[in-house]
């Protein structure tokens, strides 16, 4: 899946929706940056840095973060309430 660009919902930000490796949509911050991550070196006690670019998770900088948390929560209050109830929707009483 290509990613696609949308609105945050909470803050107007624009962002990319994308598809992880284990098939679960993220959203992602539109501008690229650079990190450095650890790398093996043959040479005993030393490490390396090894430059990869990649997006940052919306998640991780949205200034509304609590209202996505907010929204999870609440949705699984409702799930667990309905699940109390069962599900037998056709005896009212
Ligand atoms: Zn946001």
């Amino acid at each position: 899946m290509a990613l696609q660009q949308a609105r945050c919902r909470s803050c107007g930000a624009t962002i990319l929706w994308g598809e992880t490796v284990r098939g679960k949509r993220t959203p992602v911050n539109v501008r690229p940056v650079t990190i450095f991550v650890e790398d093996r070196d043959l040479r005993p006690g030393r490490t390396l840095l090894r430059a990869l670019a990649g997006y940052v998770s919306h998640f991780a900088t949205c200034p509304r973060v609590q209202e996505h948390r907010k929204k999870k929560r609440d949705q699984a209050i409702l799930d667990d309430a309905a699940r109390e109830m069962g599900d037998d929707r056709s005896d009212p009483f």
